[in-house]
């Protein structure tokens, strides 16, 4: 049986691909810990690799799945995955029970939500867009302000 493990060091863009989506969308500790553990060789196997992409770069969430583990590692929110990526769905995520829609804007291709993180309790800003696919860019709220003060 191959792990995870073994389809992120195969050097095969068809086995990497769902292990960086799979590490992404997972909260299992089990399955976390045992990819921490390979952080350096997670590392090497990024360098090495050109995934491609058609519209966006396949490194790049390549880079996410890796700094997705190290907010695992540094004991931070599972929220802490939503900024940086288009691709979380905020309703989805609220079906899953991981966020609570707040309220949105009035409903269509482009629109706007506030949602909170059911784990936290941290609120989001999500703008919707499409550009040859949906799109939603989640920025936390209060971070300008923590930004600011520093
Ligand atoms: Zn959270």
């Amino acid at each position: 049986m191959t792990t995870l493990l073994d389809d992120f060091l195969s050097g095969d863009r068809s086995r990497v691909m769902p292990a960086v989506w799979e590490t992404i969308r997972s909260r299992d500790p089990e399955t976390l810990d045992s990819l921490l553990a390979a952080l350096p060789r997670l590392r090497r196997a990024a360098a090495q690799l050109d995934l491609g992409g058609a519209i966006y770069s396949n490194n790049d969430h390549f880079a996410h799945a890796l700094s997705k583990l190290e907010h695992y590692r540094d004991g931070k929110c599972w929220c802490a995955v939503y900024p940086g990526l288009l691709t979380h769905d905020p309703r989805k995520e609220e079906t899953q029970g991981h966020i609570r829609i707040l309220s949105t804007s009035e409903p269509g291709w482009s629109m706007t939500y506030l949602c909170e993180c059911t784990v936290c309790g941290q609120e989001f800003d999500i703008e919707q867009g499409d550009h040859h696919f949906t799109w939603w860019n989640w920025v936390p709220r209060g971070l300008k302000r923590r930004r600011g003060e520093v």
